[in-house]
């Protein structure tokens, strides 16, 4: 694996907007980590009869404007800095979108896609019992993220309302609808990154309609999202999953690919045209959406990337290096922290009607988000602008400035 430079790249990004906001140099060392972080080591048995110890971990990046809130990402590449960068990326997003949160993460280093469900399930039971003390519906909300989906957070919710003896569904959000979760959640994250390419589309005055789109990913994020793109007529000339990348320039049959695809979201390997992500990613397209992992978008392919707009749906697609680049080549990038906070907004409406114990209408949940990406969205542009600073620093910028102020009221900052 590459080294992950998430923390680094948080780390320097925060210093960056602090500066220009002329805050003092304290409210960088506030933010740079996590107020709190969990370490934990989770015996699990095995279906073989063997026990093996996951690692696992729990960032919360800060809690002045109400408890944290982050998903669960079960991979093996998982790391603390990782998670910690993840966490502080969380706050930010919370930030920009007007949330009551501050933000969290957690993960397990493993590998989902070798493992059966007992061992999942036992796994994420482990977890939740390992992590107890320091999670709940009023300090902490867990959620689903990379490998991670609602059945996982069916089963943590159990352990969890086990552990404090009664029903707790505003424990964790991403949960099955019969469990108490919120219609729409599942399709979140992808209506949001659509509402945040409409805005781009009014903006640029594109149609949407014959935009040709390359949607680098194929899990629960991009797979929607290639689908939602498809009926509103774009072109979506490429997609991709973990094992490589289909393309072509006439538009791709998406309903088909979604069809054929395993329940790990993969499908390139049925074609025997497929090519790599390192080669869709420099396909000629108007809109480039990252939607898998970080760091795809660097220092080593940044110059070659053949697109007008990168909407990153993904955490931490384009390096700091990356961007410079494509600043310079005067590619407008849409920041992660603002484009995929769709997931978050709805786990807010879903922690919301758990609390109030009354189900809103898919439509409702899905007219408010698109009100909360809107706004977020006009915001951070308008920064960018006022600041003469890319939308990513525009972004910070925008979350900084809620965390500062809610942890300057509760008098933790002096400024
Ligand atoms: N894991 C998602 C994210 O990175 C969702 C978090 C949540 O719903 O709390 O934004």
């Amino acid at each position: 694996m590459e080294q992950d430079n998430s923390l680094i790249e948080f780390q320097e990004t925060l210093k960056e907007a602090v500066t220009i906001l002329n805050y003092p140099v304290q409210v960088y060392e506030f933010l740079k980590k996590p107020m709190r972080f969990l370490e934990v080591s989770i015996p699990i048995r095995m279906d073989n009869g063997k026990t093996e110890i996951f690692q696992g971990y729990r960032a919360q990046h800060n809690d002045a404007s109400g408890p944290t809130k982050g998903g669960i990402r079960f991979h093996p590449d998982v790391t603390p800095e990782e998670v910690k960068a993840l966490a502080g990326w969380m706050s930010l997003k919370c930030g920009i979108t007007d949330l009551p949160y501050g933000g969290a993460k957690g993960g397990i280093v493993c590998d989902p896609r070798n493992m059966s469900l007992d061992e999942l399930e036992r796994l994420s039971r482990g977890y939740v019992r390992a992590v107890s003390q320091l999670v709940g519906p009023t300090k902490d909300i867990p959620a689903p993220d990379m490998y991670t989906n609602s059945q996982i957070m069916a089963w943590m919710l159990d352990e969890y309302d086990h552990i404090r003896e009664f029903d707790s569904p505003g424990f964790i959000t991403g949960k099955p609808i019969a469990l108490g979760g919120s219609k729409g959640r599942e399709t979140a994250t992808s209506k949001g990154v659509l509402y945040t390419l409409q805005m781009v589309c009014e903006l640029k005055k594109m149609q949407l309609k014959n935009t040709r789109i390359i949607v680098q990913g194929f899990g629960n994020v991009g797979s929607y999202l290639a689908k939602y793109l498809y009926d509103l007529g774009a072109k979506v000339i490429g997609i991709s999953d973990v094992l490589g990348g289909l393309y072509n320039e006439g538009g791709l049959d998406i309903p088909n690919l979604l069809e054929s695809r395993d329940s790990f979201g993969i499908v390139s390997n049925r074609f025997k045209s497929s090519i790599s992500n390192q080669e869709l990613l420099e396909k000629e397209c108007d809109v480039l959406i990252p939607a898998a992992i970080s760091g795809v978008i660097n220092k080593q392919n940044a110059s070659r990337i053949n697109c007008k707009f990168v909407i990153e749906a993904a955490n931490g697609p384009t390096t700091k290096d990356a961007l410079k680049i494509l600043d310079e080549r005067e590619i407008l990038v849409v920041p992660d922290i603002l484009a995929n906070s769709g997931g978050v907004i709805v786990s807010y409406f879903e922690w919301c009607q758990n609390n109030q114990g009354y189900n809103w209408t898919e439509e409702l949940v899905n007219e408010r988000l698109k009100e909360k990406m809107t706004s977020s969205f006009l915001n951070v542009y308008n920064t960018a602008k006022r600041y003469g600073v890319n939308m990513k620093i525009a972004a910070y910028i925008e979350g900084i400035q809620k965390l500062a102020e809610a942890s300057r009221l509760r008098g933790w900052l002096k400024y």
